[in-house]
């Protein structure tokens, strides 16, 4: 249905031609996809400038004959030609040109020329003009200008976007009724929408077309959003016909109740209102798809050992997926802390396990004798087959791919039930996301962190000052506290990274354990035991360092980003991140989360490098002062949306390319508000152009959004 040319040869696309790659290249295989490939910005040949009332400076149309046509040497090699329109006459100038060029300006010719008009002593010139033969009637309406990329012509891609739009399917799919309900805005149809956003008429408000809130663009976003909350609606209603284990409170509530008792703590307010949020879902017979969103530190983890302890009270497995090993591990040694003497088995999986030590676990996960499993990505690759899989919590969600879950959703057993999801994340989704991207999932939200923690100071601090920074760490030791220092991690070049962690990790050693430091009275000072991590270690030698420090043993962790989230050590009161003007606003907030874990005042020191080119950026700038301002996850959060923009943020959630193109979810809430509305009503009522409305505007992609 509806395909293009190229569309049929997909397969072969060697054979392909350079302009016909060009627009696979762009993802525009169907009519459709054409159809709603749109101008990045118009041309006005419409109408011919009379020479004699121009104003300098003026971007025209000019039509006239060339009278002369030559190539000067100076000041440089450059084609001069000359055109007059009847009284006055305007000189053209190329510094880059063709024979073919030359050819088509020749003296006598007829042509049109499109540019900006200078003003000379000698008369009018245009630099570079757009030349054409002046053929045929002027265009009625302004000529489109798309997007494209190398070796795919305008010229092809205006005429594939028309074939394109000749043939889709523009029947209309939103009702009436539906669209109607979007007051005070009169929906356009999608063809008139379409036909005039590629051909506008040239009285159009540019401005309008240019901030997209002319009627047309309107109709356009509203369709957008429309099909985003119709798959979200409907992978939402799909789960309501799925089965899941029910998991119930059980009369003994072991496991549940045991827990709760053996904490050291008492759960907040926030904390116990998420866990009845769970524990109602988990009790149901459709599969729970819920997002637990907490800032960092405001214990997540708790949370969700106690769902694992209610899946386990019913009889059923239970998986715990964190995107890190060192992650993995940290959650692997609380909860068998917390559940061992409960008596359960708890399973640990890795990619760098020993093959021995993996067929022992894989074996406990499939007889049912492991309760729980805990591990990186390992845990949803195709050997682990468990036995009673119900539960499955995925820690710092946004790390792990949409093809990831939905690899640990096929883990089915027992007939055709589904594992409940528990996904957690330190980074919050501001409203507006939630409200789009996340509208299929379910979220519980722990807005309060555990008493008495003392909020984290945030100081910016020039590299020039290190000595000082040094000092402060030195008085953090004598406290008998740790301190945490990280270095970046720049992506072109680990070596560079290495190297740098490598020095400053040899600058603490040395400055912290001179001996003849007349600071230290003692003779016999303790050393300082400063540790190094980085991901290019072998994991063994990673885990000792961890171990190390999480035991007090080791007083300094020089770090790169591998301690980015969920490392625990409340011990820890002082981070310092070195050159943090490299890093992202969620990622230093993420880091700055490793300390503050305890009751001892904690402060981080966000060190940025003076002097060298490139100096400071504006947005770094922005990031710094935010971090200093604020330790409020969704402040930081809604801040990092605005400086980085949804792409970014969603990250690998959006590897179904479920972005929104058209729509901007800050400027255009009211027609999200109004899709949030029409989605039901058009399930509901209208499923056939629901159905419709989708495949237009995802195409084959709608599987992806289900996960
Ligand atoms: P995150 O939400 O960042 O994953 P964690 O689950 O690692 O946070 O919890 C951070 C720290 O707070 C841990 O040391 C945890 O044991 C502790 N903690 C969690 N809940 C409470 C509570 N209600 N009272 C006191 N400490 C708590
Ligand atoms: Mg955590």
């Amino acid at each position: 249905m509806g395909q293009v040319s190229v569309a049929g040869k997909v397969d072969s696309s060697s054979k392909l031609s350079a302009p016909q790659k060009g627009l696979l290249k762009l993802g525009l295989r169907r009519d459709i996809d054409l159809a709603l490939h749109l101008p990045l910005r118009y041309e006005d040949e419409t109408r011919i400038t009379d020479l004699s009332q121009a104003r300098e400076g003026d971007l025209v149309q000019i039509e006239g004959v060339v009278t002369s046509c030559e190539v000067s040497f100076r000041p440089r090699r450059q084609l001069l030609v000359s055109l007059s329109d009847g009284g006055v006459s305007c000189i053209l100038r190329f510094f880059n040109f063709y024979p073919s060029q030359q050819k088509s300006l020749a003296v006598g010719n007829r042509i049109r020329a499109r540019g900006e008009l200078r003003g000379g002593l000698l008369g009018w010139t245009m630099m570079h003009p757009q030349t054409r033969a002046a053929t045929g009637a002027l265009p009625k309406s302004l000529t489109p200008v798309y997007p494209t990329v190398a070796a795919l012509p305008q010229a092809y891609l205006r005429k594939a976007v028309l074939s394109g739009l000749a043939k889709a399917d523009l029947e209309e799919t939103i009702a009436p009724e539906v669209s109607s309900a979007l007051q005070p805005i009169p929906l356009w149809t999608l063809r008139d929408a379409l036909n005039f956003l590629h051909h506008p008429s040239p009285d159009v408000s540019l401005c309008e077309l240019e901030d997209h809130t002319h009627p047309a663009w309107q109709r356009l976003k509203a369709e957008e959003l429309l099909a985003q909350q119709l798959s979200q609606l409907l992978s939402r209603r799909e789960r309501e016909h799925l089965h899941a284990p029910k998991l119930s409170e059980t009369e003994d509530g072991l496991l549940y109740q045991g827990l709760l008792k053996r904490l050291p703590f008492q759960l907040t307010a926030a904390q116990k209102r998420v866990v009845e949020e769970i524990v109602r879902n988990l009790a149901q017979p459709q599969p729970m798809h819920r997002l637990l969103q907490g800032d960092v530190g405001s214990g997540k983890t708790v949370v969700a050992a106690l769902a694992a302890a209610r899946c386990m009270d019913a009889g059923w497995q239970c998986a715990l997926m964190a995107p890190t090993e060192i992650l993995a591990e940290q959650h692997f040694r609380k909860l068998i802390a917390w559940l061992e003497p409960l008596g359960v088995q708890i399973a640990w999986l890795t990619g760098s396990q020993k093959k021995k030590e993996r067929a022992e676990m894989l074996a406990m996960i499939a007889s049912g004798g492991a309760g729980l499993v805990v591990g990186t990505h390992a845990v949803i690759q195709e050997q682990v087959q468990f036995r009673k899989l119900a539960l499955a919590i995925i820690d710092e969600q946004h790390r792990f791919g949409v093809a990831q879950r939905l690899a640990l959703r096929s883990k089915t057993q027992e007939g055709d039930l589904e594992p409940h999801m528990l996904m957690m994340t330190a980074t919050p989704i501001p409203r507006t996301l939630a409200m789009s991207y996340y509208a299929d999932l379910d979220v519980s939200t722990i807005d309060e962190l555990p008493p008495g923690r003392s909020p984290i100071v945030t100081k910016v601090v020039s590299e020039q000052r290190r000595a000082e920074v040094i000092e402060r760490i030195r008085a953090q030791l004598m406290q008998g506290r740790q301190v945490y220092w990280v270095c970046p991690l720049i992506e072109e070049s680990e070596a560079l990274d290495l190297a740098n962690a490598t020095q400053t990790h040899a600058q603490l050693s040395a400055a912290l354990n001179q001996a003849d430091d007349s600071r230290i009275s003692n003779d016999n000072a303790p050393a300082v035991m400063v540790g190094l991590l980085h991901s290019r270690m072998p994991v063994a030698e990673k885990k000792s360092v961890m171990a190390s420090f999480a035991s007090g043993e080791m007083g300094v962790l020089v770090s790169t980003t591998v301690i980015e989230v969920g490392v625990d050590v409340p011990n820890a009161t002082l981070m310092v991140i070195e050159h943090a003007e490299r890093f992202g606003l969620s990622q230093l907030h993420q880091l700055r989360g490793r300390v503050g874990r305890g009751a001892g005042a904690s402060a981080c020191v966000l060190l940025y490098a003076t002097g060298e080119a490139p100096r400071l950026s504006q947005t770094a700038r922005d990031r710094l002062r935010a971090m200093a301002q604020t330790n409020d996850g969704f402040e930081i959060a809604r801040r990092d949306l605005d400086i980085r923009g949804p792409g970014d943020f969603l990250g690998s959630r959006q590897s179904g390319e479920a972005l929104l193109r058209f729509a901007d979810l800050n400027a255009d809430s009211t027609l999200l508000a109004w899709a949030q509305k029409a989605a039901p009503i058009m399930l509901d009522r209208y499923p056939d152009e629901a159905t419709r409305h989708l495949h237009r505007w995802l195409g084959g992609r709608t599987d992806f959004l289900k996960a």
